[in-house]
């Protein structure tokens, strides 16, 4: 869309600088076989070709994809201006060169006869070479979303076929270490214990390879009015019982606004899960872990304050990158993939959001997520 923009204002440009009637933009396919219309000025509707026109097919084109321009004075006699559209009589066709090869062309017509010469053509030059550089890049950057998306859903298919066998080894792993397969000796338990934490690590690396998969395999993702309220409160909820179970007190401090931000209901429990969980998992027994939503100017602020054992400050430029781990996260007896950041910065953006943290190694952490233009729904109280 953003290349089609360009090209229009291409073709807009051309037609101005030569005072033509019309201008067209064609783009050369792969092979090199056939030219596309890809943008005009001026041009009548009626005279769009909207098929792509073979090159051999095209004597002009043919003449000037060989890199030099090529001037018809009038299209009633010179044979090579057949193809022209409509009825003008002098056409001027300018290559777009990238690096020695032609990736398509530039055409401007006036409906006199005799309108364009040298000097035209040397005017149209530079522009043509913009155009090509444009389309080059475009290309590029096509390709290279085309692979990223192909990794990804590489990644997300074979992440996809491991989930189950790695769920019903830990449920099997799991029975015979409650001993439902006989007793076991002090050595096997060990063994199997260390089995069961390997499992653990290799299912929260298969969630979050499928979280950062889904995210990067997927488009703009359709997002909806969700209430922010809704997803703080359910993730806090969740994760209760296993701050409990760790001897960590996890408050929630609320917002008496319920408020909407632009997102999906999955994305955004996701980020917090995944926020609240690290506090949870970073801070030892008898710490404390505080969500607090709350009105700022731009919109809500969320802070998940803990104090745990906190991140180096070295490490926190580093922290949202895929597969970073702290080094006191990486020595302590907590499971990590260094994913989950990664993921949770990722849909942040995507929602118009901001992540920050602050922290300091024994001095807890604290991250806030800001979402700007939230709306206030005045529908019901929570
Ligand atoms: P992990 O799976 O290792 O927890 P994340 O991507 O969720 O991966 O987090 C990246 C790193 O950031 C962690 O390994 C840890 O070093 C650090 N980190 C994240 N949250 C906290 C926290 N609340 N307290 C201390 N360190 C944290």
């Amino acid at each position: 869309m953003e290349l089609e923009r360009t090209l229009a204002r291409l073709a807009d440009g051309a037609r101005q600088m030569s005072q033509a009637d019309a201008a067209a933009v064609y783009l050369l396919d792969e092979d090199g076989a056939c030219l596309t219309m890809a943008a005009v000025s001026g041009l009548p509707a009626a005279l769009y070709q909207r098929e792509p026109v073979t090159v051999e097919r095209s004597p002009l084109d043919e003449d000037a994809l060989s890199g030099r321009p090529i001037i018809v004075t009038d299209t009633d006699t010179d044979p090579r201006a057949a193809n022209a559209p409509g009825d003008y009589r002098s056409a001027l066709c300018v290559p777009l060169m990238q690096e020695g090869a032609p990736v398509g062309a530039l055409h401007v017509y006036a409906a006199a006869p005799g309108r364009f010469d040298e000097e035209d053509a040397a005017l149209l030059s530079p522009l043509a070479d913009l155009g090509a550089v444009l389309v080059a890049a475009a290309r590029e950057i096509a390709l290279l979303k085309a692979q990223e998306s192909g990794k990804a859903h590489f990644i997300h298919v074979a992440t996809h076929e491991l989930r189950s066998p790695v769920a019903v080894s830990q449920s099997l792993v799991r029975g015979v270490i409650k001993g439902y397969a006989g007793p076991m000796t002090d050595k096997q338990a060990d063994l199997f214990g260390r089995v069961s934490r390997r499992l653990d690590f290799l299912e929260s690396l298969v969630n979050d390879l499928l979280a950062l998969a889904a995210g990067k395999a997927a488009g703009p993702e359709e997002k909806e009015p969700v209430l922010l309220n809704g997803s703080v409160g359910r993730t806090v909820l969740l994760l209760q019982p296993r701050a409990e179970e760790k001897g960590v007190a996890l408050t929630l401090r609320r917002c008496p606004d319920r408020l909407v931000v632009q997102g999906t209901e999955d994305g955004l429990e996701r980020i917090f899960v995944n926020l609240v969980g690290n506090a949870v998992k970073y801070t030892p027994a008898g710490g404390s872990v505080t969500v607090a939503m709350s009105r700022v100017k731009d919109g809500i602020e969320v802070q998940v304050i803990d104090d745990g054992i906190g991140i180096p400050e070295e490490s926190l430029p580093q922290l949202f990158q895929e597969f970073y781990r702290a080094p006191n996260a990486k020595s302590s007896d907590e499971i990590g993939t260094g994913l989950g950041l990664a993921i949770v910065k990722d849909l942040v953006e995507r929602y118009g959001g901001r992540i920050e943290v602050e922290s300091g190694v024994g001095r807890g952490s604290t991250f806030t997520v800001t979402f700007p233009n939230v709306t206030v729904d005045r529908s019901s109280r929570s």
